[in-house]
């Protein structure tokens, strides 16, 4: 395969030139000018001119509901949804039914996808047997049937000297621990964050020191194994500022920041005449009458952690821009409509994200002017395949796997959900201006998704 003519932007060899790039039996055979003559003469050609071209973007944080939950999410259609999105790389988290705790579910989703998925699909394995925070998993075991890292997302971890004794194994086995930073006990059944809307609105408040608290513990757990901790989907001011200083102290801590966190804020929950002419004035471009509308509590609006203040978005921001946060994943957590259809404080967390992962995330760092297009890109590449350490991904250095995302920076779309790839439709960006989209997405030499003509 040879791309002609894109912009050409690899942040893990800080590259960034119009190149062509030449594919050969699933790898990355050659990076620079003018490749036509080195090509086969039946290379498959790919037009990118005005488009960028990129390593194949990875999502380390995604639901795809398989095994147990197939109406939500299959690993077909989360896959196939994440394709368009950009994604050559998805990491699937482990809260499924039964929870991949064990070797033959860690085998029965990989052989699935290797069928059912034109995408990579990594596995993350739980930390507690059925993600109860009881007794630890069989990490090591965990490890030899192929799981890239380990977590209880959609739980946490309370116990701290669990915890630590997870640390220790992961130290062992070399696997990096990922954590969902909640404290059951402050955050109890809180649905949205506490504050001025909460008290508004009359729901149960998840106060941002119910994810501080966590960070602080993982920091110091960190500090005391030297085990690496990632810190998933944070959202609040004080998490990003304790991971920042614990960075300047040289521990082995990381971070991540969704879409809807760093877009969004609580004031959502109040509906979108509020939140358009407060938090939501300067997001998008076009008159305030345009932009789409959505009622208070609206379910949709509805995840785990939640959606906070703009003094907190404003920081997550910041996070990403200094590098403090060093990952962007869309936290994908399909739920089918007739269980988001009834009352705020009986619906699931979680929102659908691959479709509109990119393009938000282009709108409020890049075309915002908050980061250059080659720091954005790094977010979704080298530093993912660093954490997780995955050989050949992230990069477009020779004889690096030829996963590759096509896109344009520039094109304005309006997303639907009901044209999505994936089985459930549970967004906030309905009918939303979206500015920046996937083209193609090319994952291991091969085409899984395009949008070229
Ligand atoms: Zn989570």
């Amino acid at each position: 395969m040879l791309l002609t003519g894109g912009r050409v932007i690899d942040p893990a060899n800080r590259f960034d030139a119009v190149a062509d790039v030449l594919v050969v039996d699933g790898k990355i055979a050659a990076l620079g000018p003018d490749l036509a003559p080195d090509a086969p003469k039946d290379a498959q050609h790919v037009e990118a001119k005005g488009l960028v071209v990129c390593p194949g973007l990875i999502d380390l944080h995604a639901h795809l509901r398989e095994p147990g939950q197939s109406a939500k999410e299959t690993i077909a259609t989360g896959t196939a949804s994440a394709a368009q999105g950009g994604f050559t790389s998805v990491v699937c988290m482990p809260n499924t039914s039964p929870a991949i705790d064990n070797p033959g579910t860690v085998a029965l989703i990989r052989e699935r996808a290797q069928r059912e998925s034109k995408i990579n699909v990594f596995v993350a394995g739980a930390i507690t047997k059925n993600i109860a925070g009881e007794e630890l998993a069989p990490i090591g075991s965990l490890k030899t049937a192929g799981v890239i890292a380990i977590t209880d997302d959609g739980h946490c971890v309370q116990n701290n000297d669990l915890m630590r004794r997870a640390l220790e194994y992961a130290r062992m086995f070399d696997l990096p621990v990922m954590d969902h930073c909640q404290d059951y006990s402050i955050v109890t059944d809180g649905v949205m964050h506490e504050g001025y809307w909460s008290a508004v609105l009359g729901l149960r408040g998840w106060p941002a020191s119910g994810e501080e608290l966590i960070v602080s513990r993982n920091i110091l757990l960190a500090e005391l194994t030297g085990a690496h901790v990632h810190c998933q989907h944070l959202s609040s001011s004080g998490s990003v500022q304790l991971l920042r200083e614990a960075k300047k102290r040289g521990i082995p801590v990381s971070g991540e920041a969704c879409p809807h966190h760093f877009t969004l804020t609580d004031t959502g929950l109040a509906g979108s005449e509020k939140f358009w002419s407060t938090d939501g004035k300067e997001i998008m471009a076009g008159p305030l009458a345009e932009r789409p509308r959505w009622p208070s509590y609206d379910t949709n609006f509805k995840m785990n952690p939640p959606l906070r203040s703009a003094a907190d978005r404003a920081a997550i921001i910041d996070g990403l821009a200094d590098g403090t946060l060093e990952i962007i994943s869309s936290d994908h957590a399909p739920h089918c409509d007739y269980e988001k259809e009834v009352e705020f404080d009986y619906a699931p967390f979680g929102i659908v994200g691959f479709e509109t992962e990119l393009a938000l995330s282009l709108m409020q760092l890049y075309h915002s002017k908050k980061m250059s297009l080659s720091d954005l890109i790094a977010k979704f590449t080298v530093a993912p395949a660093r954490l997780l350490r995955l050989p050949g991904k992230g990069t477009l250095g020779v004889g690096a796997d030829a996963d590759l995302t096509v896109f344009d920076p520039g094109q304005e779309w309006t997303y639907q959900p009901g044209a999505s790839a994936g089985k459930s439709r549970n967004s906030p960006f309905a009918g939303w201006a979206m500015k920046g989209k996937a083209r193609a997405t090319i994952a291991n030499g091969a085409i899984a998704w395009q949008d070229l003509n």
